[in-house]
């Protein structure tokens, strides 16, 4: 029969328990010295712990990531695939109007130039795709395609 390494007691059954930082396995009667590592409580009251699904932290995930191999950028694949809508500039000008904003202040919220914006508003420039999800967030309106 083991020894309890508290208090030297031969018992038939020894609990590990961490005291202090050390591990120990002892009695029953001394169990209540450390925090019990391993029980003999019955499995339907373990279960529920260890049936826990696993929940990878935001660190974890992001060390995974990290790990991937580099692969082109969903952005930039994206780029490819998209283009300005026919209606442009009459979506932009009117978002912008129903914001009752003027083309300086989209130009500002977008930091562009007015010049620019004008351009495009007037159709004489097509915004890059860039430019064109910028509009998108900034007025909240629809302007690429997928081209597949
Ligand atoms: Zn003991």
């Amino acid at each position: 029969m083991p020894d309890c390494e508290m208090c030297g007691k031969r018992v038939p059954n020894l609990t590990r328990v961490r005291i202090e930082g050390a591990i120990m396995s002892v009695c029953d009667a001394c169990q209540h010295f450390g925090t019990v590592l391993e029980t003999r409580k019955p499995a339907a009251f373990r279960q529920p712990q260890e049936a826990k699904p696993f929940v990878p932290t935001k660190r974890e995930i992001q060390q995974v990531v990290k790990h991937t191999p580099a692969r082109p950028r969903p952005k930039e694949a994206d780029i490819e695939n998209l283009y300005v809508v026919e209606e442009f500039s009459r979506l932009i000008k009117e978002a912008r109007e129903k914001m009752s904003w003027t083309q300086e202040d989209l130009a500002k919220r977008l930091m562009e130039r007015k010049n620019v914006l004008s351009n495009i508003e007037r159709g004489a420039l097509v915004p890059d795709i860039k430019f064109a999800k910028k509009l998108e967030r900034v007025l909240g309106i629809k302007l690429l395609e997928d081209t597949s």
